[in-house]
Formats: structure tokens, C-alpha cells, sequence
């Protein structure tokens, strides 16, 4: 069977991110409060997205008293709002070339239900794989640092021999699956783009069995497998 993480492996998380201020700067010029542009570089400038949504709120507030646009409520529209994404380069042919092969395919992604199933949804991804294969740690009561939701992959797969998880951040992807017996593969972000850095030291437990630089390579190890 073959798994796959969901950020920054089958799209740029940072399109997620832009996508999302874009959302929040649209929202604050609809509602006469900033422009949208202002908004977005306030967000852009940030360190992080938590820090650039406090900013903004400061901002917000310093004219608008009363106001519905709390932190909560960006926050929400953020996690929520639908996103502009797309797979990257040569994920849909992999992923049509092993479900054409009969291979069923899996998602193992950590965070909220709300967001990673619009991101889902976004992406065509049940184009692919049927609902009882998507695998959210909100949903799941357990993120990959522990063997949860590989656990219940497997669980609910129980005719299938041999695992492939695909994903990119060796803190928390590979370790779990390796210990399992599980084929692990990271997607080396050679552009320097990812959300999560790989350059962090991990021990060799946490380490992929393989290393590839582009989604599609990954087709020669499913053959294995
Ligand atoms: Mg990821």
C-alpha cells in the first residue's frame, strides 16, 4: 500500500500559508478596515503566521475598537478558508499511475480535521483515495511521533503486506514507519521551500530508507516494494 504525507510533500505548505493571507487580506478589505495588500505584508513580514496574525490584531485595533476581527476569528478563517493549492510538479501522474496499477493509497497527515480536509478537498485527493484511508492526527487521537495513525492505516487495511510512506520532515515521519517494517522514502526539498527545515540532526532510526528529489521517483521503489 502506499502512504503519503500531505504537507510539503504532495504540495508547498508555503502556498497554504499565502493562500491564507490572502483570504484574511481580502476579508479585512471587504469589511473597510485595511487594505488588503497592508494586511498580507504585515502577515509576510512576520516571523511566523501566529506572530504576523498577533501584528495584524494589534494593527486592527488601534482603529477599529469593537471589532469582530479578533485573533480567534483570523485564526479561524485561516485554518478554514478554502485554498488555493496544487499538487506539485508530477505528483497527479504518480499517484494516477499507482492507483491505475491497482495499488491502493493512503494519507498520513498531522493536524487540525477542519484545515487538512479542505486542503484535501483543494486537491482533488478522493480522486484517489477512498475516505477511510485519509489519516488526520486531530481525527486519529495521535500524531506521527507516535505509532497511531500508522497503526490505523494498517488497521483498516488489514489484507495488505507490505507499506511505502512518502513525506519530508525525518522528525516525526520515518520513525514510526521504520520501526513498523514499513518502506520509508523522504522528498528531499532541494529548493530550500519547506515549511519544516530537513537540515536538524535525527538519529538513524528517524532516517528514510531512501531519499529521492522528485515525486515521481518514488514510482521505482513502489515497483519494489
Ligand atoms: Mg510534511
Amino acid at each position: 500500500m502506499f502512504a503519503t504525507d500531505l504537507d510539503d510533500t504532495l504540495y508547498r505548505e508555503i502556498d497554504f500559508v499565502m493562500s491564507g493571507y490572502r483570504a484574511i487580506g481580502l476579508e479585512l478589505d471587504k469589511n473597510n478596515i485595511m487594505a488588503a495588500d497592508d494586511a498580507i505584508n504585515i502577515l509576510k513580514s512576520a516571523e511566523d503566521t501566529w506572530h504576523g496574525i498577533d501584528n495584524l490584531v494589534a494593527k486592527i485595533w488601534l482603529n477599529h475598537h469593537d471589532t469582530k476581527f479578533s485573533t480567534e476569528w483570523i485564526l479561524n478563517l485561516y485554518r478554514t478558508h478554502k485554498p488555493d493549492i496544487n499538487f506539485r510538479e508530477g505528483v497527479r501522474d504518480t499517484l494516477k499511475t499507482i492507483a491505475d496499477t491497482g495499488q491502493k493509497i493512503g494519507i498520513i497527515t498531522d493536524g487540525r480535521s477542519s484545515t487538512q480536509r479542505v486542503k484535501i478537498e483543494a486537491l482533488g485527493l478522493l480522486d484517489f483515495v477512498t475516505p477511510e484511508n485519509i489519516i488526520i492526527s486531530e481525527e486519529a487521537g495521535g500524531d506521527k511521533t507516535t505509532p497511531i495513525p500508522f497503526e490505523k492505516l494498517k488497521s483498516n487495511n488489514p489484507d495488505e503486506k507490505h507499506f511505502l510512506y512518502i513525506g519530508d520532515n525525518p522528525a516525526k515521519d520515518f520513525r514510526w514507519p521504520n520501526a513498523m517494517g514499513w518502506t520509508t522514502v523522504e522528498l528531499k526539498d532541494v529548493e530550500g521551500k519547506n515549511i519544516h527545515s530537513q537540515a536538524i540532526y535525527v538519529p538513524e532510526n528517524f532516517k528514510a530508507q531512501y531519499v529521492i528529489t522528485s515525486f515521481s521517483d518514488v514510482l521505482k521503489l513502489v515497483a519494489k516494494a
